[in-house]
């Protein structure tokens, strides 16, 4: 990951690191940042299986992941967590825990961003399951399956793992 050229607000070239891991800008005074972006998953679990989607677009198209996504910028993980389960899948959740945080790098491209994974562990509300072109695909899978299941990324099948351990 590459720090900051430019200031994002004014396009000032930015001066070197200022020590605290940042690039400061010498027209507007702000320090920017290059720290991870929040993202949040969802483990719904029924009847001992739990719900993993393939993902029907890249990056890694076709691999498995959760319900979730990108925050909004002052959205609140609970609040992103819910809305991207109703999006995707039509159902609505409610969170039950918040105890599955991972640091993670996800690569675009040849660029890789480092994401702050807030995974939930969620019980299934209401309504049918009907997901949108972002999920080409949902799965219920068993706790003896997730070694075997092509994740796009570790910290969702850690979510998964501890969703149906967790009962
Ligand atoms: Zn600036």
């Amino acid at each position: 990951m590459r720090p900051f050229r430019f200031c994002p607000a004014d396009s000032s070239p930015l001066e070197d690191p200022d020590g605290e891991g940042g690039r400061r800008c010498p027209k507007c005074g702000r320090s920017w940042y290059r720290n991870a972006s929040p993202t949040v998953g969802a483990a719904i679990v029924r009847d001992g299986k739990a719900l993993v989607t393939v993902r029907g677009r890249e990056p890694n198209k076709g691999r498995l992941d959760v319900p979730g996504g990108f925050l909004g910028p002052m959205e609140h993980p609970v609040d992103g967590l819910v809305r991207e389960v109703k999006e995707e899948l039509g159902v609505a959740v409610e969170v039950a825990s918040e105890d599955c945080i991972s640091m993670a790098v996800h690569t675009y491209g040849n660029e890789d961003e480092p994401v702050l994974a807030l995974g939930f562990l969620t019980t299934y509300v209401a309504g049918e399951y009907s997901p949108d072109d972002d999920v080409a695909d949902l799965r219920w899978v068993e706790a003896s399956e997730l070694d075997d299941l092509d994740f796009a990324w570790p910290h969702d099948r850690e979510l998964v793992r501890k969703a149906l351990e967790h009962g």
